[in-house]
């Protein structure tokens, strides 16, 4: 639909109506359109669509997107056609009428985007259709999207996946994007190989995710503590994790019973009520979806305020995912968990009572190991969250509790000088459990066969319990004086030698959260829910306005069976009431109006703007 001549900067202004390219998004569509290959990680709500839409709309012929989930794909698609591109799906959804029009869009040449399902794109003709289409060059590029799926070491796998490795041999002028938000190392050797991107290059976005508020709070009572925080984001929508589906169904009820609009989603309701409580998270401004984990793949609802855990997540990656649902629009948003040590057992039991092979075992046991750690971690959250994803944040958030509400902190050097020693002096290949059975001076098995009893550390550190001695390892881990043995026995070893060094000799003192006594950690903890709500910036927006616009978004969407956000981003409305603009030319200058909607909507938002009286 562009010329060649078109610079990529040029159509993401006048098609989307966004003023810039968002972090490595430019080089990466620069990478696509000179021809290039590769695969994007980057954190959910990053802007990965962009990265191929672009180049598809730069680059002659057709785009073919993979995605594995009709309910996204069709999002897509729909925002797409908004924005005035020929875009359209082919999935097993599809009536026979609607795949013929599809098909004849495609021989004369007629589609930008093509998102198909890998089952479609690899069963059937498909290939052979795109080898011969009509035109010069009649592929633009192929985009794969939630790339991870091609790992069996990820949470997602998907056997179509791994055949797109043909596509390569197959079509090896074509360029080839793989795309995901699964950062973890493994998995990106994975992808690597298995869709054969070794020439390609890889982009690392930051998973910094700014405008999540991270709030951790004690768990107490969980249905009221909830309540709380739920009740500070009333007309919000969000989403709340609990462990198992009775937990879900009861919340759920709770929740309804105190006038919350509030509904269950677990992988035991029938597939009507699961698509029912779908349609209606989509399509309301404010619902609360109560769920287990079944429910997250495919939401890319981008005006989720919150995300609340009422129930320790299984590690800390499934935690950045759950978590990372919230605010992929860039707005406010906060991750809010509730976490007590009576989740833990649970949660180990649960990774022993698998039938996962020992290793993968062991590696699920360093996952949780690291969510408890982030848990308990001493200051800034954010700050051990990326350090787990292998990124340095230099300065600390302070958009966390551990940043907005300090506690109370002991000199806990002298503590921390002992466990360093006694890693030291055990021969740096233990874990936590025989480490504090050391320094309490216990009489284990193990401890009598190593003769551990001998050391000078045995039994130097009974100021502190079981339960202070084993926070203080996962914080000294958090805070990196600690690191695990990369055997991934779980034993640790001392962190970098400038950082543990001056700890040792006493040049430097560590301040930290005492972690509580065991007896006592029942009873203790806040009783906040979250004092800090952050709520969305709508500095000197009219509500009314806004209230207005919204209201129109609502009949837009209704009358098309859209989602409002297809028609309309949240920060597009609230922009609009900030800045009142008054002629299709101040229209255009809104993020989030481009050419096409512009020319849709520019007249029924200005009588919308203008109807609404000024507040001054
Ligand atoms: P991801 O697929 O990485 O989760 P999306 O592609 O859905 O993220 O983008 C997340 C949100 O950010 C979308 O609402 C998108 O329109 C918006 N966005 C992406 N890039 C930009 C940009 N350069 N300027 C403004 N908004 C952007
Ligand atoms: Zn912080």
């Amino acid at each position: 639909m562009s010329s060649p001549t078109t610079s990529p900067l040029e159509v993401l202004q006048r098609v989307w109506g966004y003023p810039a390219f968002r972090g490595p998004q430019e080089t990466i569509v620069q990478h696509v359109i000179s021809g290039g290959s590769g695969l994007v990680l980057m954190p959910t709500g990053g802007g990965k669509s962009l990265c191929y839409q672009v180049p598809a709309l730069c680059r002659p012929g057709l785009a073919v997107v993979v995605s594995p989930l009709i309910a996204l794909m069709q999002d897509q698609v729909e925002a797409l056609q908004q924005l005035g591109v020929a875009a359209a799906a082919l999935h097993s959804g599809l009536e026979a009428r609607a795949v013929a029009t599809v098909w004849s869009q495609l021989q004369t040449g007629r589609l930008t985007l093509l998102y198909v399902s890998p089952e479609r794109l690899l069963g059937g003709d498909l290939l052979e259709r795109l080898a011969t289409l009509p035109g010069p060059g009649p592929l633009a590029l192929f985009a794969i999207d939630e790339a991870h799926c091609v790992s069996q070491w990820g949470h997602d796998f998907r056997p179509e996946y791994i055949q797109l490795g043909v596509l390569a041999e197959r079509f090896p002028a074509v360029p080839r994007l793989a795309l995901t938000a699964t950062a973890d190392p493994r998995t990106r050797a994975e992808i690597v190989e298995r869709l054969q991107l070794q020439h390609g290059q890889v982009f690392l976005a930051s998973f910094d995710r700014p405008n999540i508020r991270y709030v951790l709070r004690n768990k107490e009572q969980p249905g009221r503590q909830l309540q709380a925080f739920l009740a500070e984001h009333r007309g919000e929508a969000g989403i709340v994790y609990a462990r198992s589906r009775s937990r879900v169904d009861q919340l759920a009820r709770e929740l309804q019973a105190a006038g919350f609009d509030a509904v269950a989603y677990h992988a035991g309701l029938s597939a009507e009520q699961r698509s029912a409580a779908l349609q209606r998270f989509r399509n309301e401004a404010a619902v609360v979806v109560v769920a287990t984990i079944a429910f997250g793949m495919g939401i890319d609802k981008p005006d989720v305020r919150f995300v609340a855990h009422v129930d320790l997540p299984k590690s800390l990656e499934a935690y950045y995912q759950e978590t990372g649902r919230a605010g992929r629009d860039g707005l406010p948003a906060v991750a809010w968990m509730l976490h007590g040590p009576a989740d833990i057992p649970q949660l180990r039991r649960f990774i022993d009572d698998s039938t996962a092979p020992p290793e993968q075992k062991r590696i699920e046991h360093g996952k949780l190991e690291a969510l408890i750690a982030y848990s308990e971690a001493a200051g800034c959250r954010r700050q051990v969250l990326l350090r787990h994803f292998g990124e340095a944040l230099a300065e600390p958030c302070y958009n966390c509790d551990g940043c907005l509400e300090p506690k109370a902190l002991a000199d806990l050097s002298v503590p921390a000088q002992k466990l360093l020693s006694a890693v030291v002096r055990t021969g740096q290949r233990f874990g936590a459990a025989h480490l504090v059975d050391v320094l309490l001076g216990g009489s284990t098995d193990k401890i009598r066969q190593l003769g551990h009893q001998q050391l000078s550390v045995y039994g130097i550190g009974r100021e502190l319990d079981r339960s202070q001695w084993r926070t203080l390892v996962r914080q000294l881990t958090g805070l990196g004086y600690l690191v695990p043995v990369p055997d991934g026995r779980g034993g640790l070893q001392l962190g970098p030698q400038e950082l543990v060094r001056p700890l040792l000799r006493g040049e430097t003192t560590l301040a930290l959260p005492l972690g509580m006594p065991q007896r006592e950690q029942r009873r203790q903890g806040t009783n906040r829910s979250d004092g800090i709500s952050p709520g969305v910036d709508d500095a000197g927006a009219d509500p009314a306005l806004l209230e207005a616009l919204k209201q129109w978004r609502r009949e837009q969407a209704q009358r098309q069976g859209v989602p409002p956000y297809v028609v309309f981003h949240d920060r597009t409305l609230l922009e609009l009431a900030q800045r009142r603009p008054a002629s299709p030319a101040e229209l255009a200058e809104i993020g989030g109006i481009g050419a096409a909607k512009l020319e849709r909507y520019g007249a029924a938002l200005l009588t919308v703007l203008q109807a609404a009286e000024s507040p001054y």
